[in-house]
């Protein structure tokens, strides 16, 4: 569910026009329902309702400061994978206490920042992360509570890119080793072992992965605490799955993702921790577009839009679908035809979708990418030398320009030239 629907023939985010942000902000931009995100985050606490838990929004699926500060005040936890990620959060007003820190590669610069400035646990991921992790908190005189995340080598039937839970996967430790790797924790200075952590991958359409791996997490609890350890939080990751095509796919709700985890862990007496990205901020933002050109080919017909694989990589990078509408809604009944709807990067790779099936679009017209809320913007770069496209938040009838769009003064800004040259 979202907030952006036609109005009076016009494609709206909650109660502005989105061509009232176009005429302020220029094209591309995203824009984001505070409605929706909040909305989504609410239907996970309601979720795990009557369970101890903590819902952490994962930061890299949408890291504006301004977006952290509304979900943050709304009383979301954050899941970090950076320094960076940490200093976000953190300008966000997000407390240390609810910030978890996740990642394979955690410096210790990191961890010292974590350390220094609070964090609630790390995810540790390996045996020489925690020596690494032991050394940092026992030379500032902390101590780090950690989970290990353990890898339950399953198949979460997902692209092959964001796949994280099978045992050729870089992430976590496996599960068979577990026992092992708690054992040496225990023994470590700096060290608390408050729980485990899992997290089997992204864009999960079926509940049967979650099942499988949650009760491997169940019977690991069991055994840790009959070797000693005081396993009292269990972290389950993210990974829920949204519908990018509104007419195919029906993946399973917050609530039954809630239900499974009552049914797997909730006997446990643990606290639960989710890390939510993409179904909380997924569907709560739109890429708009313009189109510059409509060039016909040899057989195809081409749509260039001034959007491109820099502001929007998923389509080129995991070969995934956005629903693409005019922002004047088309008529009842308006015949369609197919388009190739491109970007003007010299890369055939930047391609939004083939074949489309579009309603009258031309020149000059606007179009809206659904479902780009999460992992659009956060994966943006500046590659062609276009500059980061800005994002607009929308609360009601107000809007806000939440990162605005670098001049090119600024872009070239950053490089330097060495005094030598
Ligand atoms: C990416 C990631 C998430 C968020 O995944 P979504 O599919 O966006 O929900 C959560 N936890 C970890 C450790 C991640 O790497």
């Amino acid at each position: 569910m979202d907030h952006f629907l036609y109005r009076d023939g016009r494609l709206m985010a909650e109660d502005v026009a989105i061509s009232e942000i176009v005429a302020e902000v220029g094209t591309p931009v995203y824009v984001y329902s505070s409605a929706t995100l909040l909305r989504h985050l609410q239907l996970f606490e309601e979720a795990l309702d009557g369970l101890p838990h903590l819902v952490c929004f994962a930061v890299k699926s949408l890291g504006n400061v301004a977006v952290l500060k509304l979900l943050g005040e709304a009383g979301a936890g954050m899941d970090i994978v950076s320094g960076g990620e940490y200093a976000r959060a953190r300008a966000a007003g997000v407390p240390g206490e609810r910030i978890v820190f996740s990642g394979v590669g955690k410096t210790r610069e990191e961890m010292r920042m974590a350390l220094e400035g609070g964090i609630r646990q790390f995810n540790v991921e390996s045996e020489p992360e925690l020596q690494a992790l032991s050394e940092v908190a026992s030379s500032l005189g902390k101590t780090a509570p950690i989970t290990i995340r353990v890898n339950p080598d399953v198949d979460a039937k997902t692209h092959a890119k964001i796949a994280t839970g099978k045992s050729e996967n870089k992430f976590g430790i496996p599960i068979a080793r577990a026992r092992e790797v708690y054992a040496m924790a225990a023994r470590l200075p700096g060290i608390e072992v408050i729980g485990i952590d899992v997290h089997i991958g992204s864009q999960l359409t079926e509940l049967a992965p979650f099942e499988a791996a949650f009760t491997k997490v169940a019977e690991l609890t069991e055994m840790l605490r009959a070797d000693g350890h005081d396993i009292r939080r269990l972290d389950l990751g993210g990974g829920l799955g949204i519908p990018y095509e509104r007419i195919n796919e029906a993946p399973p709700l917050p609530f039954d993702y809630g239900a499974l985890i009552r049914r797997t862990v909730g006997h446990l007496g643990c606290e639960i921790e989710i890390e939510p990205g993409r179904l909380v901020a997924g569907n709560a933002g739109l890429l708009i577009s313009r189109v510059i050109y409509a060039k016909s080919g040899e057989g195809r017909d081409f749509l260039i839009l001034d959007a491109a694989m820099n502001d929007l990589v998923r389509p080129s990078m995991y070969d995934a679908h956005h629903d693409i509408v005019p922002v004047i809604e088309p008529e009842a009944g308006a015949e369609t035809r197919p388009w190739d709807v491109v970007g003007p990067v010299c890369e055939t790779g930047d391609t939004f979708a083939r074949g489309r099936e579009l309603p009258p679009v031309g020149e000059g017209d606007l179009v809206a990418f659904r479902s780009a809320g999460a992992y659009g913007a956060a994966m943006a770069s500046e590659y062609n030398a276009r500059p980061l496209v800005p994002e607009v938040l929308v609360r009601d009838d107000q809007f806000a320009v939440i990162r605005r769009r670098p001049s090119y003064e600024e872009m070239i800004a950053r490089d330097s030239i060495p005094e030598w040259l």
